[in-house]
């Protein structure tokens, strides 16, 4: 499992941080930054919380990698 995020397209609502503060960051400008692109199990509810409540969609998760 590898979690993959499109800072480019990232709005910086910061929920996916309030969410899953292991997983994810924001840098100065509020954009979000991966602290960890394979948590746990133990993440798994966090990750698709953060995944399902981000504004704009640029959190994805790849179950193949
Ligand atoms: S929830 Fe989505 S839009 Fe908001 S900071 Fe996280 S990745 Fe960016």
């Amino acid at each position: 499992m590898k979690v993959n995020v499109d800072r480019h397209a990232c709005c910086g609502a910061g929920q996916c941080v309030m969410l899953a503060p292991d997983i994810f960051d924001q840098d100065d400008e509020g954009i979000v930054v991966l602290l960890d692109d394979r948590p746990g199990e133990d993440q798994e509810h966090a990750l698709q919380e953060a995944v399902s409540m981000c504004p704009t969609g640029v959190i994805w998760v790849d179950r193949s990698a």
